[in-house]
């Protein structure tokens, strides 16, 4: 479980969205901070998380087993758009955001549920909706990914499909 995370760790190198991390010059080293212990996450494979799941065994996830907190990462050769601009090509193990335990999976869940039938469903364009979220919340729109919210912003995402009062969904 610990393979991958010996050599280079760079705690900075998540959460901050400084222009140039410490370590963005080791542009093939990736370090994932748990957010709620703080401790170093590790490197897995999907064969190794999800056994009975063979379409996800190539997948790679940066895990913390006593959080029971893990995010997937974005597939090898997938150009990632980087904070302070610019892209770089993923090698298998860039994270889609932070890691989530099992109570923030099921708020991003909802808050998915909700939000994606407004876009999905023809009710706005998604940029759209995607601006119209950014005010509700407050933030920025290029800070506004469901995949990087906490668990009270995905509630408050729910609160703000509540709010556009649309036709239930079918799906
Ligand atoms: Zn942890």
């Amino acid at each position: 479980m610990r393979e991958g995370i010996s050599e280079a760790l760079c705690p900075r190198r998540l959460g901050g969205h400084r222009s140039r991390p410490p370590c963005s010059r080791r542009r093939n080293v990736v370090s994932v901070q748990c957010p709620y212990c703080d401790a170093q996450a590790a490197l897995a494979t999907g064969a190794e998380l999800f056994p009975r799941l063979p379409e996800l065994a190539e997948k790679r996830y940066w895990v913390c087993a006593p959080c029971d907190a893990r995010v997937g990462c974005h597939a090898k050769g997938a150009p990632v758009s980087i904070a302070g601009g610019g892209r770089r090509i993923s090698d298998g193990t860039l994270p889609l955001g932070r890691l989530a335990n099992a109570e923030l999976r099921d708020a991003k869940r909802a808050a998915h549920e909700a939000f994606d039938p407004i876009w999905r469903d023809g009710h706005m364009a998604r940029t759209t909706a995607y601006s119209s979220l950014a005010r509700f919340l407050g933030i920025r729109l290029d800070e506004c990914h469901i995949g990087e919210f906490d668990y009270w912003t995905c509630k408050e995402v729910v609160r703000f499909a509540k709010t556009l009062r649309l036709p239930a969904s079918e799906s």
